[in-house]
C-alpha cells in the first residue's frame, strides 16, 4: 500500500477485483490510523531537512559568528569558501543537504584544529601543565578526555559552547594530566584553577542543545561529559 499518491491496492493475479470494496471497507480503521501516521512522520522529515541547513552559525567559544550563503552551480560536490565579512560562502551541489552537512562539519573541523589545540597549549602554559598531545575530533557521547598515556582529545562540539564553560572543559582535562581519577583530589585541583567550575559543569549538563542540528545529524542519546 502507498499513501504517496491516494492510496494503491496491489492484488495477487486472477484476483476477483470485485472483492476489493468490501476488504477495503473492512479495512477502514487500519487505513486511516496507518495514513495520519504517515502524514505525521511525512511534516516530521520536512521539517527536520528544513533545519538541517544554517544561515547562520555561531561558534561562541571563539567568539565567531558567521553568516552561511548557498550558491548552487553545476558541480557534483560542495566547497566551503570563508569570505571577508564572516560569510561562509558554500558552493556546488547546495540542492544536497547531506554534501552541504559534510562540507560544513569538515569545515568545522579545521576550525577546531586551529583554534581548540593552541588554546589548550596556551592555558596549559599559563597554569603549568604539560600536554604531550592534543586530539580534535567529533565525538558524540564525550566533551572531551585525557587518556593514560597524556593525550587529550578534544571534541570540535565545544567550538559552540559559552567560552567559560569549553575553557572549564579544557581545564578539566588539563587537570587529568596529574589526576587520572574524579577523586576529591582531582576536583580540589579542577577548583584551584577555575573556581567557578560547579556553575560551569551545571552549565555543561545543559549544554548540548547548544549544538546545531547539522552537526549532530540526529538525536543524541544521553548528556556527553568530560571524560
Ligand atoms: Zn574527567
Amino acid at each position: 500500500m502507498s499513501l504517496c499518491d491516494g492510496l494503491v491496492v496491489v492484488v495477487p493475479h486472477r484476483f476477483s477485483l470485485r472483492r476489493i470494496p468490501g476488504i477495503l471497507e473492512q479495512s477502514r480503521p487500519w487505513l486511516e490510523r496507518t495514513a495520519s501516521q504517515l502524514e505525521v512522520k511525512r511534516s516530521l522529515m520536512a521539517s527536520e531537512s528544513d533545519a538541517a541547513l544554517p544561515e547562520h552559525i555561531s561558534l561562541a567559544a571563539i567568539g565567531e559568528e558567521w553568516a552561511v550563503e548557498y550558491r548552487t552551480t553545476d558541480s557534483l560536490t560542495v566547497r566551503v569558501l570563508e569570505r571577508r565579512g564572516n560569510r561562509l560562502v558554500l558552493s556546488g551541489n547546495c540542492g544536497e543537504v547531506a554534501a552541504c552537512r559534510v562540507a560544513l562539519r569538515r569545515w568545522l573541523n579545521r576550525k577546531g584544529h586551529q583554534y581548540l589545540e593552541p588554546w589548550l597549549a596556551r592555558i596549559a602554559d599559563e597554569l603549568g601543565f604539560k600536554v604531550k598531545r592534543v586530539v580534535v575530533r567529533s565525538q558524540r557521547t564525550r566533551w572531551g578526555s585525557c587518556s593514560r598515556t597524556g593525550t587529550i582529545s578534544l571534541n570540535v562540539r565545544l567550538l559552540f559552547l559559552q567560552e567559560e564553560v569549553a575553557r572549564h572543559v579544557l581545564i578539566h582535562e588539563l587537570c587529568h594530566t596529574s589526576r587520572m581519577d574524579h577523586s576529591a583530589v582531582f576536583w580540589s585541583l579542577v577548583e584551584r584553577h577555575d573556581p567557578a567550575f560547579k556553575a560551569h559543569r551545571k552549565r555543561l549538563r545543559a549544554a548540548w542543545h547548544e549544538v546545531p542540528w547539522w552537526v549532530n545529524g540526529g538525536p543524541v542519546a544521553g548528556v556527553p561529559t568530560p571524560g
